[in-house]
């Protein structure tokens, strides 16, 4: 169910609704949106009794929700959500128009080698840094992240180049230390229906990166973000990484259609991870192409020097110089679809 305020309804009425909704037993969210706020009321099994809330001060309508996501649908919030990042070189926003761009290494190796990656990010004209020091790997053999000497050694990398950092929580235990390093924390595929992490998540002040589950409805997908969205935490980037399909001559299938599918139902920002969504560094700059023609709010991908000795992710990995072309053709093919590049 979902309250919907006057445009002009007061602070103390919208608290008056909220402290109602409570006392019959169920959970109040408000939702600001630019001309009025949405009340979604959670908690309850079945259909709420609305009683007396149409009747309350401020109040114009309760329309029953049918769909299982409440918080991230486009019915509780009509227009974009925009999550704003601010790094050292300025904000970088996704969300309002304007395509933001993440490049980085899949994991974060050794002090110099990011170094070298962050270099190259930033002279391509990128702000946000993403690199791994926790990484889910299908081996428990294969290469595991730094850990927190690899937060530290991100942390370097904002220091010194300026770059907002990107980096992935993989458990509760490292969001702790992830959320005090990170300006923006990234949940990955295989943790997407992890719930006790999304919640955690959900309890965190910094912005979250979430990506798809590589077998997940679009629903399923909504259904994580609400997850982050229910404790209190609004601003999510989705993420599309690929899907597993019976192709054979990509690691995953980069799901395009997802895009408009979530602008449609959500009024959250999504991104296109070309990298994960092909799994062969020649297909990531025609992806990339492709994501920002179909309305993507953004691209991530992973930018190795030496992608060839890289740690995790080598095949996928492009050079620093082949990402700096990809945002010349970023910007051109931006310009077609009404967009800039942030
Ligand atoms: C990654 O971002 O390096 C990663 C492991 O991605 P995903 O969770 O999409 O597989
Ligand atoms: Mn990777």
């Amino acid at each position: 169910m979902l309250v919907v305020m006057q445009s002009h309804a007061t602070e103390d009425q919208v608290r008056a609704v909220c402290q109602r909704i409570e006392s019959l037993g169920y959970k109040a969210l408000p939702v600001p949106g630019a001309g009025r706020t949405a009340i979604c009321i959670t908690g309850n099994q079945g259909a709420v009794d609305i009683g007396s809330l149409e009747a309350m001060p401020g109040v114009i309508e309760c329309i029953p929700v049918s769909k299982p996501y409440k918080l991230v649908s486009r019915d509780v919030k009509l227009e974009n959500t925009v999550v704003r990042i601010p790094t050292p070189s300025g904000e970088v926003s996704f969300g309002d128009g304007a395509i933001g761009l993440v490049g980085g290494p899949c994991a974060v190796e050794t002090r110099e080698q990011a170094f070298a990656v962050a270099r190259g990010i930033k002279s391509a004209g990128a702000r946000l840094f993403r690199g791994g020091a926790y990484k889910p790997r299908t081996s428990p053999y294969s290469f595991q992240g730094l850990g927190e000497p690899g937060l530290k050694i991100l942390a370097e990398v904002r220091d010194e180049f300026g770059l907002g950092i990107v980096t992935e929580a993989i458990d509760n235990e490292s969001l702790e230390l992830v959320e005090k390093y990170a300006d923006v924390i990234q949940i990955g595929a295989r943790n997407m229906q992890n719930f006790s992490l999304l919640k955690r998540a959900g309890r965190s002040h910094k912005p979250v990166l979430l990506k798809r589950g590589m077998s997940a409805t679009l629903d399923e997908f909504l259904m994580a973000a609400e997850y982050v969205m229910s404790e209190g935490n609004y601003n999510v980037i989705l993420c599309e990484r690929g899907v597993r399909t019976f192709s054979d001559f990509t690691r995953n299938t980069l799901d395009l259609s997802i895009v408009p599918a979530v602008q449609r139902r959500s009024h959250l920002p999504i991104v296109v991870d070309p990298s994960h969504g092909t799994g062969k560094r020649h297909k990531v700059l025609p992806l990339s192409r492709a994501a920002i023609a179909v309305g993507a709010d953004g691209l991530l991908v992973e930018v190795h020097h030496d992608p060839d000795r890289a740690l995790s992710d080598g095949m996928q990995s492009i050079l620093p110089d082949e990402f700096a072309q990809l945002i010349v053709e970023a910007r051109e093919i931006a310009a077609v679809v009404h967009r800039t590049i942030n």
